[in-house]
C-alpha cells in the first residue's frame, strides 16, 4: 500500500485532522503523534480496524489496544461505570498520559480488547492527537506506532522506518515531548493496581486515591525471571521481548564504579554502550549512546527509544546498558531496558576480579 505522509510543517493542522479523520471513517490507519510515544490509530469500535492495526504492527491479537478519546463525554458510552477514584484521577491528569482500565460496554469490541471484559482509556494532551481525536469523534485504538518487540517510535523517522507502506497516512510532527509509552492503571478491579509503569507517578496518583497495588508482573524481578512465561498478560510486554534493538542487550547493574568498571571489561569494538553524558570519557570511542544527564532523568526517558534504535544503525553486535535505577523515573526506564534486554542483567561488583 501506498503511504501518505504529511508533515505538520507544511500542512495545517485542519487538514491533517480532516484527512485522518477521513482515514478512520473509512477503516484506514493513520499513525500520529501522541505526547508519549507516536500511536498507530484506526477506528476503536470495529473489529476490521482493529485486525489491520494487528496485522500492521505483526502484534499478537490477545494484546489489547488502548481507546484514545478527544473529549471526556465520549467516555461513558465506552465503559460499564465510571468509578470514582478514575473520576479523581481523570480531573487531575487528564488529558496527559495515564491510561485507566475500566469495564467495558457492549460498544467496545473484543478484538479491540484482546479479547478482555475491560478497556484501556487515555485522552491525550498533545496538540496533533488532540486536532485529529476531535475531528475524528471516534474511539481511536492507538498501540505504539511500532513493528510489534521493536522499540517504541518517538519520531517520525521512526514510524517512517517501521510502518511505510503498511498504513495509509503517517503524521509526520518530528520528536514527541515525553518518549515513553502512558502509565496505566486498573480500576476495574475494587483495589488500583499499577500495570505500567510511565510518566506519571505512582506516589503522584496514590496522593490523590489512596494505596496502589503494583502488579507483581511488573517488577522488576519478576521480568528478569518470567520473561516469556506469562500466558495471558495483563500488562504490556509481559509475554514478549519487546523494545528490543537488533542485537542483543544485556543491563549491568550494581554500584555505579563496577557497572563502569565491568562494561569496559565486557565491551570491544564491536560492542554498544547505552550509558550517560557523564561516563563518556570513561568508554572507548566510537559505539557510545547517551541517554544525557545522570542529572536529567526525564531526559533519560525521553531519549532511550531513540538510542536503541541507534544501536541498529551503529550495527553493535550486542549492547550493554547501564543500570538506570537511580532516579524516581528510573523505575519506568528500568521496566523497558528489562524488556528490551529480554530479562538479562549482569551484576558488576561479584566476582573481585571484575573490578579494575
Ligand atoms: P501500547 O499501545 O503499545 O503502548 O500498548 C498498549 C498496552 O495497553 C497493551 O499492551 C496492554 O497490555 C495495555 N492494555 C490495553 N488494554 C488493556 C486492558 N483492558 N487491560 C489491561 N491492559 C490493557
Ligand atoms: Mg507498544
Amino acid at each position: 500500500m501506498k503511504t501518505l505522509i504529511l508533515s505538520t510543517e507544511k500542512v495545517s493542522l485542519g487538514e491533517i485532522s480532516k484527512k485522518a479523520a477521513a482515514v478512520f471513517a473509512s477503516g484506514g490507519l493513520a499513525a500520529f503523534p501522541t505526547e508519549t510515544v507516536y500511536g498507530l490509530g484506526g477506528n476503536g469500535l470495529s473489529e476490521a480496524s482493529a485486525a489491520k492495526i494487528y496485522a500492521a504492527k505483526g502484534r499478537p491479537s490477545d494484546n489489547p489496544l488502548i481507546l484514545h478519546i478527544g473529549y471526556r463525554d465520549q467516555l461513558p458510552a465506552l465503559v460499564e461505570e465510571i468509578p470514582d477514584k478514575a473520576k479523581i484521577l481523570m480531573d487531575h491528569f487528564w488529558p496527559g498520559p495515564l491510561t485507566i482500565i475500566f469495564r467495558k460496554s457492549a460498544l467496545v469490541p473484543f478484538k479491540t480488547s484482546g479479547g478482555l471484559d475491560t478497556v484501556a482509556v487515555r485522552m491525550p494532551v498533545h496538540p496533533v492527537a488532540q486536532a485529529i481525536l476531535r475531528e475524528s469523534r471516534l474511539p481511536i485504538a492507538a498501540p505504539s506506532a511500532n513493528l510489534s518487540g521493536r522499540p517504541s517510535t518517538t519520531r517520525a523517522s521512526h514510524v517512517i522506518e517501521d510502518l511505510d507502506g503498511r498504513v495509509d497516512l503517517i503524521i509526520d510532527d518530528g520528536e514527541v515531548p515525553i518518549g515513553i509509552e502512558s502509565t496505566i492503571i486498573d480500576l476495574s478491579v475494587p483495589e488500583p493496581v499499577l500495570l505500567r509503569y510511565g510518566y506519571v507517578k505512582l506516589s503522584e496518583m496514590e496522593e490523590l486515591i489512596g494505596p496502589i497495588r503494583v502488579d507483581p508482573a511488573i517488577r522488576a524481578e519478576n521480568i528478569i525471571s518470567h520473561t516469556g512465561a506469562v500466558d495471558h498478560p495483563k500488562a504490556p510486554g509481559m509475554k514478549y521481548r519487546h523494545y528490543a534493538p537488533k542485537a542483543p542487550l544485556y543491563i549491568v547493574s550494581g554500584e555505579e564504579e563496577d557497572i563502569l568498571s565491568k562494561i569496559r571489561c565486557l565491551a570491544d569494538k564491536t560492542a554498544g554502550i547505552l550509558t550517560f553524558d557523564e561516563h563518556l570519557k570513561v568508554f572507548p570511542e566510537g559505539m557510545c549512546v547517551s541517554v544525557g544527564s545522570i542529572e536529567n532523568p526525564e531526559e533519560a526517558a525521553h531519549r532511550l527509544f531513540d538510542a536503541l534504535r541507534q544501536f541498529d544503525s551503529l550495527d553493535a553486535d550486542r549492547i550493554y546498558a547501564e543500570d538506570m535505577t537511580r532516579h524516581d523515573i528510573g523505575g519506568a526506564i528500568m521496566n523497558r531496558l528489562l524488556k528490551a534486554a529480554g530479562g538479562n542483567v549482569i551484576q558488576a561488583g561479584d566476582d573481585p576480579e571484575n573490578k579494575l
